[in-house]
This record gives structure tokens, C-alpha cells and sequence, in this order.
């Protein structure tokens, strides 16, 4: 029997950073981890999503796999027989039936996109591409009647658009495509893995993000652990002086406490416990600089024994596979809309 289907995109993003690596990679692998037995997961590269807006294209190709790399060496297993790496441009039926679907959807709920409306605010000669986004997006879920497909909090409106798509496009030529599930079940289901927030190291009240210009509060994957080390040292933290956990009141603490529970798989309490007493934060610090530079020495020599070979191996082998699964459901569409026999 078929089984459920996830599915995910791999975002191309080379600038990636230990907040990245907790709150979405490590979720996502997790999320291999719980559920290769039981669902078809389908992580794929959207590619052609990346231009929407203007991008070095003369990085595209090699962003695609220095990402796969990335995802490899964090833990993302590649013999997988259930999970299947494939890039969108390498499957067509995710373009053709993009065609088909705009044909089926509305300016007006396309022109109520949030995530549309904040990135073309403003902007001169917006493209088509930017705007038809979400429509490449339905194709992407639909292709393979995908349940569940985890992302960000900025995409569940596409989700939705997707299910109101698919509900008119079955109402009109009967059961074509497998509704992705509502809101609600999405998220029921993504709560299932943790997902967690690390915050800037200088300015602990943002998020740890790569639009930081000065670095000095961003770990990215690519620091030296010596360099990662002294991020750490300089850390903003407070004056109470005492190691405790409280996000609101003390937050440079309650993310370096953070860090350090994530990466060594401890409980927080436990950590806590191993301060009490203590009336300064060096130590801590040391420990947490310590957990922060073993992480990236060890990261980056398996990302430096990454076979690219094995890289490209899976994602011909998904494509292959995929190209059939999504040519499949395109040729009932087009039987159902008069365009095959
Ligand atoms: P971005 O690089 O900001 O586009 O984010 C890519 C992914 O990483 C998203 O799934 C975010 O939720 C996650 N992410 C980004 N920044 C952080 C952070 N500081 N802490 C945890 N997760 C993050």
C-alpha cells in the first residue's frame, strides 16, 4: 500500500548558522529519523523558487549540492530507501502542472498573499515568477498528494491555497489530487518535533540571523571553532550574576544555556544544577564556547568527507523515481482536462 507522504523543501542557503542548524536542520533530520518507516518522505530542492527574486545564478548549481552537504553531514540519511532527494527542475510535471493550475486560480487570492504582498512591497518590476510562487508551490505538494508538509509559520497561507485549489479542481473533474491537511493538523503534526530558537549572541532579544552585518553575534557553520570560541566569550549576557533559566528576564543566559543543551543533549535543569552557587558566568561560558567548538570541528570534518558522488547518486536515483510518480498524476490531469485520451 502507498504510504503517506511528508514533504519538504531544502532551502539553498550557504550562509547557514547554528541557529539554522537547530531550528531546522536538526528538526528536519529528526523528523526522518521518527518517521522513514511509516511515510514516503519527499525532501526536495526548489530551485525554481530561488529566482523569484533576483539571485547569482553562477551559484545556483553548486548552492544545490553544498546544501545536500550540509543536510549530509548534520545526519540526513541518504540510503534511506523512503526518503527521496530530488530537485524540481530535474522533475518537468512540477512546471507543466503549474500551467495547468493557474488556469484554475485567481488573481485575487494570489494578490492576498502575505508573504507575496511584504516582498513586493515597494519593489519595481516585480515578476510574474514571485507572484505565481504559491501556484509552483501547489504543484510541488500536489504532484505527489502529499499529507503533511512542514514549514514555516510564513507558509501555511500557500498550504491553504493549495487544499482551496485541489477542493476546485476536484469539485470540477472528480478525485484528482490528495488534500495536503489543514492548518491545524500541520501543525499538530510539526509540533511533534521540537523546533527551537537561538538568539543573536550580542543582542539577545533577536533571533540569530544572517542579516546580522557585524557576524559577531551569528555562529555560522563555516566559523573557525576558534573564532566560534571567542563569539561565544563575548556574549551578552546580564547582571544577576547567577545561572538561571528565565527566556524573558534573562535572555543572553537562557540562550547560551540553550546552546549548550542542544549540542550536548542535556536537560536544561541539569545543566542549571551544575552552576548553583556560582555568582559570574565564565564558566558557563567556557563550557558553552567548549560544547560550540567541538560541535564545529567535529561538523566540518564530516562535512569535508562528504562523497559527492554519493550526493549525486541519490538525487539521479529520486529523480528517476519521481519523474514517474509526478508524470503519473500529471497524465490524469491532463486525461481529465481533455488534453490526453
Ligand atoms: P532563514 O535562513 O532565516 O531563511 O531560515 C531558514 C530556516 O532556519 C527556517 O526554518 C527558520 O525557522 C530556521 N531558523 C532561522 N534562524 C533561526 C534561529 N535563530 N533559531 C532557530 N531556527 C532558525
Amino acid at each position: 500500500m502507498k504510504k503517506p507522504v511528508i514533504l519538504t523543501g531544502l532551502r539553498s542557503n550557504n550562509d547557514l548558522h547554528i541557529g539554522n542548524y537547530l531550528g531546522a536542520l536538526m528538526p528536519l533530520i529528526n523528523m526522518q529519523v521518527q518517521h522513514a518507516k511509516d511515510y514516503d518522505i519527499h525532501l526536495f530542492v526548489p530551485d525554481l523558487h530561488s529566482f523569484t527574486t533576483p539571485i547569482d545564478h553562477s551559484k545556483l548549481y553548486e548552492q544545490t549540492i553544498n546544501n545536500l552537504r550540509i543536510y549530509a553531514a548534520a545526519g540526513l540519511d541518504l540510503d534511506s530507501p523512503n526518503t527521496h532527494i530530488y530537485r524540481q527542475s530535474y522533475v518537468s510535471a512540477h512546471s507543466e502542472l503549474t500551467v495547468i493550475l493557474n488556469c484554475f486560480s485567481h488573481m485575487g487570492e494570489l494578490s492576498r498573499m502575505t508573504q507575496y504582498k511584504e516582498k513586493a512591497e515597494n519593489k519595481p518590476n516585480i515578476s510574474v515568477g514571485l507572484f505565481d510562487y504559491p501556484i509552483l508551490m501547489a504543484s510541488d505538494i500536489l504532484l505527489y498528494d502529499a499529507q503533511y508538509v512542514p514549514v514555516g509559520a510564513d507558509q501555511s497561507q500557500h498550504i491553504e491555497l493549495a487544499r482551496d485549489i485541489a477542493i476546485r479542481m476536484n469539485n470540477k473533474f472528480g478525485d484528482l489530487f490528495t488534500l495536503p491537511e489543514p492548518e491545524a493538523k500541520q501543525a499538530e503534526f510539526m509540533s511533534q518535533t521540537e523546533r527551537m530558537r537561538i538568539r543573536d549572541l550580542i543582542t539577545p532579544e533577536k533571533k540569530m540571523s544572517k542579516s546580522d552585518e557585524t557576524g559577531k553575534g551569528v555562529i555560522f557553520l563555516t566559523d573557525t571553532p576558534e573564532a566560534a570560541a571567542k563569539k561565544i566569550m563575548g556574549a551578552t549576557t546580564d547582571s544577576f550574576g547567577e545561572v538561571h533559566y528565565d527566556k524573558k528576564e534573562r535572555p543572553g543566559i537562557s540562550n547560551l544555556l540553550d546552546i549548550l543543551a542542544a549540542l550536548t543533549d542535556t536537560d536544561i535543569k541539569e545543566i542549571v544544577s551544575r552552576y548553583a552557587g556560582q555568582t559570574q558566568y565564565g564558566e558557563l561560558k567556557k563550557d558553552v564556547a567548549e560544547a560550540v567548538s567541538s560541535f564545529l570541528t567535529d561538523f566540518q570534518f564530516k562535512l569535508s568527507q562528504i562523497d559527492d558522488a554519493v550526493i549525486i547518486k541519490k538525487l539521479e536515483a529520486s529523480e528517476i523515481q519521481m519523474n514517474k510518480v509526478a508524470n503519473s498524476k500529471l497524465l490524469s490531469v491532463q486525461k481529465a482536462l481533455g488534453l490526453r485520451l
